[in-house]
């Protein structure tokens, strides 16, 4: 189990409506917040320079909170500006 684990909601509806509504936020604002848009990211395997366990943030679907509703966001995100 993850240290410091920040569940926002366990309901399946709220994580459901949450991430729908990140989704069209992502869309509708071109937010980038992936590993394939950050600094930190290696390699064609998109792997992360910190060795972060990355599969949800490389391969996964566009959401903000995974099956447990816990945030996937990487605090450590820095955007390629180049
Ligand atoms: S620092 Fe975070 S966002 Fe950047 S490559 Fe590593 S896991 Fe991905």
């Amino acid at each position: 189990m993850r240290k410091n684990r920040r569940i926002v909601t366990s309901d399946p509806a709220e994580i459901a409506a949450r991430n729908e509504g990140f989704r069209r936020e992502v869309a509708e604002f071109d937010l980038v917040y992936r590993c394939d848009s950050c600094i930190h990211v290696r390699g064609e395997e998109h792997s992360c320079i910190f060795d972060y366990p990355n599969e949800m943030l490389v391969r996964g679907d566009v959401q903000a909170l995974d099956d447990n509703g816990e945030w996937v966001f990487c605090k450590d995100f820095e955007i390629q500006d180049g």
